[in-house]
């Protein structure tokens, strides 16, 4: 459902009311129309550090971590770092005694650098490189997560510690890129080839100390996780560990429902509790990952309108910053910071600078007729996904993270120059 459906006041004047649930906690709406976030106005944020720009609320991320530690005490929860690989945010969450799963030599350097400790670091990958693999071996990360045959070979006589990421086949109905828990896709090993791979990991001298499965994202219904235990810990398998991924849904937009953390922590514990007796196996340890459901709603994008159109506002950032309506058809809202306007509002379609028709930053949103070159536009939801899947399409340098708590802004990530941007192309003689 988009905003111009909800809002039965769209094409009436006056300021819109904040959308409570898409944004940080922290944020206000403040006099001449401004907004506040973590103690910081949007206007002064944007003329000190430039647009685009990309804020990251910092007690909204620790909140949201300390949220699943709370609702599951007895469970490991690992931040999935692919979803916003920034070395605070993987010191906020290691602060906030969050464990940590990368998918690359890059992640883990990221990792390694800022100082996470290896115990508390596991590797995914349906790929894995032999640099990959070197890097996750000398740094001496806690688990690799099997995600194939092959693998083994690549590992036989580590005794490295692994988890077998098992394909449930599950549909937990998103986005066809982002289901991963069905049959026929590229990741882990179907149900019924995991009793041979857990003889094999035994076979290679590897330590065998769980199962794992990561369905898709942006999931909102408990019943896919409760089916993931059945399945995998009805496959009878002693384990230490069963990890269930992430995936936990984050709301985009009006009509969007908060992922219900204490239902999921309730029926979860029950169903491998349940299963667990039902097979004499002992209890496994829960690990979770999630990953936008700590960061997005963390995250606050300001564009600069730069020209409008007849149905469209035209900003200075677009799809390097925010690839995901163009790869998922994912949708946000958008509101007008800064001044106040009587002018009724109506349905427009945020873009941005790219040179393809598919640069869409947000459909349907209700911005007032008078919106005019030099706006500043918010966009809340941007923490996930958004600085990890940022390109330099159209050589445009990609935009800072600033990171905001209480009244103190700090550049976690600075803004792309035209020199980094031109370091590799070499010109050869
Ligand atoms: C991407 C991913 C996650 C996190 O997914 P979210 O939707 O961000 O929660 C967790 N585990 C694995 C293995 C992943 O690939």
């Amino acid at each position: 459902m988009t905003l111009a459906e909800l809002l039965p006041s769209v094409g009436a004047c006056g300021e819109p009311p904040l959308e409570k649930h898409l944004w940080p906690a922290s944020t206000r709406l403040l006099p001449q129309g401004d907004l506040e976030v973590g103690g910081q106005a949007l206007t002064s944020l944007a003329g000190h550090f430039g647009t685009p720009l990309q804020l990251l609320d910092e007690t909204e991320v620790r909140h949201r971590a300390r949220a699943f530690r709370q609702a599951l005490p007895e469970a490991e929860v690992v931040f999935a770092g692919k979803s916003l690989p920034c070395r605070s945010v993987f010191r906020w969450l290691a602060d906030e005694e969050l464990s940590l799963d990368v998918c690359s030599a890059g992640e883990l350097a990221a990792a390694r650098t800022a100082g996470i400790p290896a115990a508390r670091i596991l590797m995914h990958g349906n790929v894995k490189t032999d640099e990959d693999l070197e890097a996750a071996l000398s740094y001496g990360v806690g688990r690799i997560v099997l995600d194939s045959f092959d693998e083994m070979d690549q590992l036989a006589g580590t005794a490295q510690p692994v988890l077998i990421r098992v394909t449930p086949g599950i549909d937990a109905h998103t986005h066809p890129a982002v289901t991963t828990g069905v049959d026929g896709q590229k990741f882990g090993f179907p149900l019924d080839t995991v009793p041979d791979a857990a003889r094999q990991t035994a076979a290679n001298g590897l330590r065998l100390v769980g199962l794992h499965c990561h369905l898709g994202s942006q999931i909102t219904r408990v019943s896919v996780y409760e089916d993931a235990v059945r399945r995998l810990i009805g496959l009878g398998l002693p384990i230490e560990q069963l990890d269930l991924g992430g995936g936990f849904a984050a709301p985009y937009c009006v009509g969007d429902q908060p992922f219900d953390l204490t239902g999921f922590a309730n029926r979860i514990r029950a169903a491998l509790a349940h299963e667990c007796t039902r097979q004499r196996i002992p209890l496994p340890r829960l690990v979770i990952e999630p990953g936008r459901a700590i960061v997005a709603n963390a995250g606050v994008t300001l564009y600069r309108v730069i020209a409008v159109k007849p149905g469209f506002v035209a900003v200075d950032g677009g799809m390097s910053d925010n690839p995901r309506p163009a790869l998922y058809g994912a949708r946000y809202t958008a509101r007008l910071v800064g001044r106040h306007t009587r002018a009724p509002r109506h349905a427009v379609t945020v873009v941005g600078r790219h040179c393809e028709a598919g640069d869409i930053l947000a459909q349907d949103v209700p911005l007032p007729d008078d919106v005019h070159a030099g706006d500043l536009l918010a966009v809340p939801v941007t923490g996930a996904y958004h600085h990890a899947l940022a390109s330099n399409y159209n050589l445009v340098g990609r935009p800072p993270v600033v990171g905001v708590r209480d009244g103190v802004a700090q550049l976690l990530v600075r803004r792309e120059t035209e020199e980094d941007l031109l370091r590799r192309d070499l010109i050869p003689a």
